[in-house]
């Protein structure tokens, strides 16, 4: 064999996530795992009897067609159509994808010529800066700092350059809770029109938001022939395991990702597109009372984290809390989380691993709230042993 390394530079230094890494521990101690972002009680039953009829009565066993089932692919265009009064023609301008995460990886490799730069915010869910290296493309992170984690839009502005391809947006925010305020969006989307930037949006959190509601970029003036809209079914209907995602754009962005898609998957997740449709057409309270549930957790968690010591910033959407360890007399996240499960059972996520600056994200911690209440309370439990 050649000396030369298997892993290509591209890929250098991104060995395995994080989720991996931390559920693994999870499992290994026992410990209750508030890391990786998955609920512990699946979504609506009649949705997985969906699911299992389509299986059943031989819909979707077969290869679906590439760009997803016409019945997902109307259901889509209804919601865009129903929540944010957006509309999409489900034949051309929708794309169902294997989860966001290959949405993500499609427009990444459809719209990036290797040089281009790509702004996003850090701390950055994790597939972003591999997609970004994976297509060649360069990551310009613009840092979101505690407390509040809002973006600083002269400091935005200031980073685009004539090699500067999209801005990755990602509103609600994983993992700090922060949600776009209409305001910011409107500043974003006129630099986007002024610099004529692409925007590539990942809304997978769009039903979690806890004040007010989600506002799509795409909506704004200028923005619907430059942005590529990602969302999924799999936060918003608790079945993450199902991997069915989606992209609603321009017919030519869309052709332009479908290009790429075709490639990855092909198709994906027959049965389950069958079901996602229907989900998609659940009644409002479905929406509301999914929020509502989750914003207790949140705060049943916040009160949890805050008497146990920790720094919290309260998110306004997502699921995950973004805390502070520093009043524990602590300053590493990753060494903090690693020794979590050992001191008290609880596995956390360091943010630190998010952030290309090595400051900004330091002595973060992110705590997932969509598990059931007694674990939520248990887990508080144990956290109160670490006596912060
Ligand atoms: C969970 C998550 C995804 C991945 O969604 P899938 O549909 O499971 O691929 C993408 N982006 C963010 C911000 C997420 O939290």
């Amino acid at each position: 064999m050649s000396t030369r390394p298997l892993l290509n530079r591209r890929l250098n230094g991104m060995g395995s996530t994080i989720f991996a890494e931390m559920s693994a521990l999870a499992t290994a101690t026992g410990a209750i795992n508030l890391g990786q972002g998955f609920p512990d009680t699946d979504g609506p039953a009649e949705i997985a009897e969906a699911a299992v009829r389509a299986i059943r009565e031989g819909r979707g066993n077969q290869y679906p067609p590439g760009p997803g089932i016409p019945e997902l692919r109307t259901a889509i265009a209804e919601h865009q159509q129903r929540f944010y009064g957006l509309g999409y023609d489900p034949d051309g301008e929708v794309l169902v994808t294997a989860g966001a995460t290959e949405a993500i990886a499609a427009a990444m490799l459809a719209l990036l010529e290797p040089g281009d730069e790509v702004i996003a915010f850090e701390p950055f869910y994790d597939s972003y800066a591999a997609c970004i290296a994976m297509a060649g493309a360069t990551r310009v992170p613009l840092t979101l700092r505690a407390p509040d984690f809002r973006p600083d839009l002269d400091l935005l502005r200031a980073k685009v350059t004539p090699r500067t391809r999209l801005l990755l947006l990602n509103s609600p925010h994983n993992p700090t809770g922060m949600v776009l305020t209409p305001d910011e969006l409107t500043a974003i989307a006129e630099l986007a029109c002024e610099r004529d930037l692409l925007v590539v949006t990942d809304e997978v959190y769009e039903h979690l938001v806890f004040d007010g509601t989600h506002h799509p970029i795409a909506a704004l003036p200028g923005m619907r022939e430059r942005t590529v809209s990602i969302s999924s079914a799999g936060k918003t209907f608790s079945f993450t395991g199902w991997k069915v995602g989606w992209v609603t754009a321009s017919r030519e962005l869309v052709a332009a990702v479908r290009t790429a898609k075709q490639y990855l998957t092909y198709v994906s997740a027959g049965p389950f597109q069958y079901a996602i449709a229907e989900a998609l057409r659940l009644p409002d309270d479905y929406y509301a009372d999914f929020c509502a549930d989750l914003l207790r957790k949140r705060d049943l968690l916040d009160t949890g984290l805050r008497a146990a010591g920790f720094e919290v910033y309260e998110p306004q959407g997502t699921y995950f809390i973004t805390t502070d360890i520093t009043p524990f007399g602590e300053k590493d996240a990753y060494a903090f989380c690693r020794a979590l499960p050992e001191r008290c059972g609880v596995v956390a996520i360091p943010n630190s691993v998010f952030y290309d600056d090595p400051d900004a994200g330091r002595s973060q911690v992110r705590f997932t709230f969509c598990k059931q209440d007694a674990v939520l309370a248990d887990a508080v439990a144990r956290l109160e042993r670490l006596g912060g």
